[in-house]
Formats: C-alpha cells, structure tokens, sequence
C-alpha cells in the first residue's frame, strides 16, 4: 500500500501513522522528522531546513523532493510506505508522481484528517515527543501515564520549538495557501478522501483502517 497521509500540522498525521505502521508494517516517511533528525546531527540539510522550520515556513521544493526520491527508493519502500507531511506544494505533488512513476508505483490512497483551525494551535502547542523513540503525546488530549515520562520506553519528552502560538500561525496560513490546493489536487486524480479528525485517536484509526480495508 502506498498512502499519503494529508492535514493540517496538529491534525493526528503522525499520531495515525505510528497505527497503521503497527497494522500494516510499512515504513512511515515523515519529512518533518528526516528535518529534524538532520537538524539534531547538525547536517548541511540539518542548517538548510532548521531557519525554516523554526519561523514555520516551508524548507524549497527542490530540497524536499531530493530527500523524498531519495527515501522511496530505498528497499524498503518496495513493500509500500505511508507518506506524511509530503507533499506540501502542487510542485512536490508534481514531482512524487514522476518520482513514483520512475520506480513503478503508484498512491494507493490519499487520506486526509480533517480537523477545523481553531482546534489546531491548542493540539500542537500541547504536543509532547519522546526523545528517545519519537512517540507523541499531548498533555490534555493523549498523556502519558506518568508525567514527562514515555509510556513505551521511559525516554524523556520535548517540545518541538516550532510548537507555539506564534509560529503555528505561519504554520497553518502556509498550509492554507500552499498545502489545502492538494485537496482539490487528489480529488481530481480520484485518490482522495476525508476522515474526521476531531474524532478521539482511535476512532480515527478504525475510520482510516475501514477505507484502506475496502481500496486494498
Ligand atoms: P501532525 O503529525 O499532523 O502534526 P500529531 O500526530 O503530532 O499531528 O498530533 C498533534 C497533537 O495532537 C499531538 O499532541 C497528538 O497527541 C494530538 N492528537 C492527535 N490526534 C488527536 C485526536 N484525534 N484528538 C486529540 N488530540 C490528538
Ligand atoms: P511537520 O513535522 O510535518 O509539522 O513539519 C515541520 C516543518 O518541517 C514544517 O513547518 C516545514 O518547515 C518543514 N517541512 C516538513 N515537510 C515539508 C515539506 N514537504 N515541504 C517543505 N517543508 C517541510
């Protein structure tokens, strides 16, 4: 299965990502991880992407797609991927189709969760990642069972810097202007459809599960 995984940032991409890796044992490429993983090891695509990230703009088309084309053309995309936060532009769009088309593939499924703006800033600034094996919490919506503390290996939290009022409102009129035209994008292309996103976690799972159980 080849699945794009589409929202606005804060919608619960990464959060159901993590599910359907466990179910359907694809690997998850998220590019705003590959930015920050570059950004930790300090990386000339680490120094690139970190001014952007931090004001909340997007990192230029041409160096997202090369790590994109990249990292699907590693084996392991062979038994299917789930893309997350990619593309984010009508040019990157563009340009994972060809991609996809030099390596034989195609999107099985765009799937976006959907959740309405005003719910967005408190779900990012409440956001919390475990250090040690990425996964996510939020402090009123998803906490962990001992504060500060991950449930799945005991690694300490953080809080990405970029996860703020002011910079999550960048964010999100970046994605409107740039990233909603996919919608209509995916639409047209007869790939697409819409989960509600405001949902709790797991029913948005069994939403997301329910139409990939009948497009397989
Ligand atoms: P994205 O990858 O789309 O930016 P995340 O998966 O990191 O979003 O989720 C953003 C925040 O919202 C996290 O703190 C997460 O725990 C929380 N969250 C995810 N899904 C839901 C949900 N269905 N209801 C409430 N909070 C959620
Ligand atoms: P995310 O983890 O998806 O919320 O992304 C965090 C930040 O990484 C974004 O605000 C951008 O600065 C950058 N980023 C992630 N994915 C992309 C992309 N496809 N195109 C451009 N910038 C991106």
């Amino acid at each position: 299965m080849q699945l794009l995984l589409m929202g606005p940032p804060g919608a619960g991409k990464g959060t159901q990502a993590a599910e359907l890796v466990k179910k359907f044992d694809i690997p998850h490429i998220s590019t705003g991880d590959m930015f920050r993983a570059a950004v930790k090891e300090g990386t000339e695509l680490g120094k690139q992407a970190k001014a952007c990230m931090d004001s909340g703009k997007l990192v230029p088309d041409e160096v997202t797609i090369g790590i994109v084309r990249e990292r699907l053309a590693k084996d392991d995309c062979k038994k299917g991927f789930i893309l997350d936060g990619f593309p984010r532009t009508v040019e990157q769009a563009d340009a994972l189709k060809k991609i996809l088309d030099d390596l034989g593939m195609k999107l099985t499924r765009v799937l976006n969760i959907h959740v309405p703006a005003e719910d967005l800033i408190e779900r990012a600034v409440g956001r919390r990642i475990c250090k040690k094996c990425g996964a996510t919490y939020h402090v009123k919506f998803n906490p962990t069972k001992v504060e500060s503390v991950c449930d799945n290996c005991g690694g300490d939290l953080y809080q990405r810097k970029d996860d703020n009022e002011e910079t999550m409102k960048n964010r999100l009129s970046v994605y409107e202007a740039s990233t909603k035209p996919l919608i209509d994008y995916y639409a047209a292309a007869g790939l697409y459809t819409q989960i509600d996103g405001r949902q709790p976690i797991e029913k948005v799972t069994d939403d997301l599960v329910r139409v990939l159980s009948s497009v397989k």
